[in-house]
C-alpha cells in the first residue's frame, strides 16, 4: 500500500494529491471532466503517483506541468501524455538548468521520512523526447470543464497557472503560497513574478490551491503578496541579492 501521498477531496471532480512528508509539502491536482482526467504536476517521483491517480479515475489522463522545476515532475515518468509551456519545453527535452547533485542534495536536505523503497542513489532528473507543448491561448476541454492557461513566469521563465473557468480555482504553482517564495536564482525574475501576481489578480478567483504547504489559503493572499511586492519594488529593493523578506502569510527570498 502507498501511504506516501495523502489524497484530500476539494469537490466530488477535484482532489489534491500531497506529499507531506517531505519538507517541500508538495501538492499535484487531479481535475476530472466529463470525457478525460487532468493531472497538475506529479511532486517529486518519491511515491509512484500513478498508483493513486489510477484509484481515483477511471478516465484518460493528460499531465500538465505548472513549471519544470525537479520538485513538480518527479512523477511524470510514470506517465505517456505529458504537457508544458513551450518556453519550458527544452528543459524538459534536452537540459535542465540545475545539476543533478543539488536536485538530490534538496531531496535529502531535511528531515524526510522517506519510505524503505525509495533509493536517492537511484534518482534521475525526467526527461523525455515526447513531451508536447502548451501555448498561451490553449485550453484544456475535460469535457464539461474548461481549464485554462494563464502565463506567469517569475519563479521561472515558462511558468503557468491553471484556470477552472466554471469553478474559478486557480492552480497557482508555485506563484502563490504560503511559505517561502524563491526569486533568488539566476533563472527567476523578481519584477515578472510582481507582473504575474498583478495579471492573476484580474482573475475571479474563489479558491487558490497552491504547488506547496497549507493548502486551504485564503485568496487574500493574492493581494497580500502583491503589496510585499510592491513594497519591495518601491524601495528598490525587488533584484537579486536583497535577501529574505518576511511578510505575515510568506516571505520573499530575492
Ligand atoms: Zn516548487
Amino acid at each position: 500500500m502507498n501511504n506516501w501521498f495523502t489524497v484530500e477531496k476539494i469537490d466530488d471532480i477535484t482532489y489534491a494529491i500531497s506529499e507531506y512528508k517531505h519538507w517541500e509539502e508538495t501538492h499535484c491536482y487531479l481535475l476530472i471532466g466529463d470525457n478525460k482526467s487532468l493531472l497538475i504536476d506529479t511532486g517529486l517521483g518519491i511515491g509512484n503517483i500513478k498508483d493513486v491517480v489510477c484509484k481515483l479515475t477511471n478516465k484518460e489522463i493528460q499531465v500538465v506541468t505548472t513549471h519544470a522545476h525537479w520538485d513538480h515532475i518527479g512523477g511524470h515518468k510514470y506517465f505517456k501524455n505529458i504537457y508544458i509551456y513551450y518556453k519550458e519545453h527544452k528543459w524538459l527535452k534536452e537540459k535542465f538548468p540545475i545539476p543533478l547533485e543539488v536536485v538530490k542534495n534538496n531531496i535529502i536536505a531535511k528531515p524526510c521520512d522517506f519510505p524503505d523503497y525509495f533509493d536517492i542513489n537511484k534518482y534521475e532528473i525526467f526527461r523525455a523526447e515526447s513531451i508536447k507543448k502548451l501555448y498561451d491561448i490553449d485550453e484544456i476541454d475535460l469535457g464539461n470543464r474548461i481549464i485554462k492557461i494563464i502565463p506567469t513566469p517569475g519563479h521561472s521563465p515558462g511558468h503557468i497557472c491553471f484556470y477552472d473557468i466554471k469553478k474559478k480555482y486557480l492552480f497557482s504553482g508555485d506563484l502563490i503560497y504560503k511559505g517561502k517564495l524563491d526569486i533568488f536564482y539566476p533563472t527567476t525574475n523578481p519584477v515578472d513574478f510582481l507582473q504575474s501576481i498583478r495579471n492573476v489578480k484580474k482573475l475571479d478567483i474563489y479558491k487558490v490551491l497552491p504547488g506547496h504547504h497549507e493548502i486551504n489559503i485564503s485568496a487574500t493572499l493574492v493581494d497580500d503578496i502583491d503589496k510585499g511586492l510592491t513594497s519591495l519594488f518601491e524601495e528598490g529593493k525587488l533584484k537579486h541579492g536583497q535577501g529574505i523578506f518576511k511578510f505575515d502569510n510568506f516571505t520573499i527570498h530575492v
